[in-house]
């Protein structure tokens, strides 16, 4: 054995200064590793939480990044899941790339043709660009970080007329396009697509329907509503999906990097919390259409009330340390994820912060209820903020069990 490691440690000696000479100019610092936000969730009915970001974009529309720079972005945020979604209609950087490529085209760069199609429809030419080419793009770094890409784009008109649908699980992104916006969306329906209602909210002054949204609605052509775009959230969405029966989303809709927007590390982005039982295209498609979804934002979580309350209590855990002579008990309450709980007990104040991975202590009085609602979770609208919020209960015969 000792002769062995002689050995090993002769050839690293001979080979060592081969490597060294590669180029004496250069010094290696120590390698730091590059680290990936984690957000630690618990399980719901038995199935995992995946986070995924169903609304970005790239330079192929009018994002600051690269379909591929998005992947990684992702990755590092501590995303399992996202969909490249950028406009069919609106690709500003459409006369960039032309001017760029201008050397390959005799007499000069082309001009780009129906590139901004939000308002009125396209030429006969139709549209030039190739769609599918950011997904294309994202695809493989995806697969090689472990996460899955959805296809995707965003069909973008008139705010408030008609509004902006995201289709995702397509095809084809270059059939989709038509100029009557109820046949576009037909025709990503053809293709398997679920759609997902954006920003119902934006530059309009109601998150409520109008005729084309009611139509649209009546006839069964939305599978999804984004209740959070970005920071703006439409407390009144989660009716909405509730009545209808459609999956709730969380999303960055983001143009410039994650970095500006959630300040690195100050939040974690916005994004879906997808309870599949695996990660994988097929799970993550079967998991929105069973509306296994929660909606997440700056420390929010929004959703259907038996998977926000199974979401709580399978995210802290309650202990009785002591019991008084008078009957009193203190209870240890912890938390075991990364979501700080904001706990209120009683009528007013913001209450109590549960911080993540952290406990804290509640004296309880003789044969009293622990109860207190947790203000940073979501289960109805916000007409009456402190009386529709989730309020959770732990009765006194359960703590004098413990
Ligand atoms: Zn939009
Ligand atoms: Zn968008």
């Amino acid at each position: 054995m000792k002769r062995f490691s002689t050995i090993i440690l002769a050839l690293i000696v001979a080979v060592a200064p081969l490597y060294a000479q590669k180029n004496p100019d250069l010094r290696w610092l120590p390698k730091t590793p590059s680290h990936r936000a984690e957000l630690i969730l618990p399980q719901v009915k038995g199935y995992n939480i995946y986070k995924a970001d169903l609304h970005i974009h790239t330079v192929y529309s009018d994002g600051d990044v690269s379909a591929k720079g998005r992947v990684t972005e992702a990755y590092y945020d501590g995303l399992d899941i996202i969909a490249i979604t950028d406009h069919i209609e609106y690709r500003p950087y459409e006369a960039q790339m032309l001017k760029a490529t201008q050397g390959y085209h005799e007499g000069g760069a082309p001009k780009p043709k129906n590139h901004h199609l939000t308002y009125k429809p396209a030429s006969e030419e139709g549209i030039l660009a190739d769609l599918n080419v950011p997904y294309n793009e994202a695809k493989k770094p995806g697969e090689r970080l472990g996460m899955v890409v959805i296809p995707g784009v965003e069909m973008t008109r008139h705010p408030d007329k008609i509004g902006h649908y995201n289709f995702l699980f397509i095809e084809d992104a270059n059939t989709i396009y038509d100029p009557d916006p109820e046949q576009s969306i037909r025709n990503a329906k053809k293709q398997g697509a679920l759609v997902m209602h954006n920003h119902p909210g934006w530059r309009r002054k109601t998150v409520d329907m109008n005729e084309f949204h009611q139509r649209l609605y009546d006839e069964k052509l939305i599978d999804g509503v984004e209740i959070v775009n970005g920071g703006s959230f439409g407390p009144k969405l989660i009716h909405r999906c509730l009545d209808r029966k459609l999956f709730m989303a969380a999303a960055t809709d983001i143009h410039s990097t994650t970095a500006h927007s959630y300040g690195q590390r100050d939040y974690f982005r916005t994004c879906t919390f997808v309870l599949a039982k695996d990660l994988s295209l097929k799970s993550v498609r079967e998991a929105l259409e069973k509306r296994r979804t929660l909606a997440f934002s700056h420390n929010n979580v929004m959703g259907e009330e038996k998977l926000i309350e199974e979401f709580f209590h399978n995210s802290v855990s309650m202990k009785v340390i002591y019991t008084s002579s008078k009957g009193e008990k203190t209870v240890v309450m912890t938390n075991t994820t990364s979501i700080p709980y904001r706990l209120r007990r009683g009528g007013k104040g913001e209450g109590t912060l549960l911080d993540p991975f952290q406990s804290i202590t509640f004296k309880v009085a003789k044969d009293k209820d622990l109860s207190f609602t947790v203000m940073n979770l979501w289960t109805a609208d916000d007409e009456h903020p402190n009386s529709k919020r989730l309020h959770v209960c732990y009765p006194a015969k359960l703590l004098n069990k413990k």
